[in-house]
């Protein structure tokens, strides 16, 4: 595989700010930067070029962070650090289940930055690494899957069902939490769906692998991927 630098986004709009941490992430070496300053222009640079990770401002022009955070979730999921300048609002960001994979507070030591980004990359490459153990290549762009080189032709809830369940193997995943998962807009359904959901998912697996049970009961807790 050939190496290629990741691409951060930086969604700022303090060019002081924006700048600090574009030389800072330049100088890890490994790494390449872009900088927005208004919110309602990220989604034509992200879609343009699309970053290995969004490090995104709260208080931006145009649209704000938490509106760019579920305009971003919806295009795919890649890894978002949001940054807020006060403390106290962390809490009510995670309350909002924006789905962000850190948070951060300013003033931030740029060091710090740096070192939760890596740790955010390192996780979601680790997720990756699961799935392509298991045989699977998960396009978040494309909300597609492949098993062993074979398109599965999964619906959209089956998509995020196997995506769930497949980024961290052997994990085991409760209904209620596939459930969240399944449907962002937490509409309210039943376990019956999520296990016929999973039915369906087992059945388009085995179809490809021979094995019918890729995706494991627990009982009396859910359902886990892979060993
Ligand atoms: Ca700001």
């Amino acid at each position: 595989m050939t190496h290629r630098d990741q691409l951060i986004l930086i969604v700022e709009d303090e060019p002081k700010i924006a700048s600090l941490l574009a030389d800072y992430l330049n100088a890890q070496g490994g790494f390449r930067t872009l900088i927005v300053g208004r919110g309602d222009a990220v989604l034509d640079v992200f879609r343009a070029d699309v970053p290995d990770l969004v490090l995104l401002d709260l208080m931006l022009p145009g649209l704000n962070g938490i509106e760019v955070c579920k305009l971003l979730r919806a295009e795919c999921d890649v890894p978002i650090i949001m940054v807020t300048a006060r403390v106290e609002e962390i809490d009510r960001l995670l309350g909002l289940e924006l789905g962000a994979d850190d948070y951060i507070c300013k003033p931030f030591s740029p060091r710090e930055v740096v070192a939760r980004v890596k740790a955010v990359l390192r996780r979601a490459e680790t997720t990756r690494d699961n799935q392509r153990q298991q045989g699977l290549e998960i396009d978040e762009l494309k909300f597609t899957a492949r098993l062993n080189g074979t398109d599965l032709g999964l619906t959209p809830v089956e998509f995020a069902l196997l995506k769930t369940l497949s980024s961290i193997s052997g994990r085991v995943y409760s209904r209620d939490q596939l459930m969240n998962a399944m449907y962002s807009d937490y509409r309210v359904v039943s376990d019956r769906a999520v296990d016929t959901h999973v039915k369906n998912l087992r059945k388009k697996l085995a179809a490809v692998s021979g094995d019918e049970e890729m995706i494991k009961s627990v009982y009396g807790l859910g359902y886990r991927f892979g060993e």
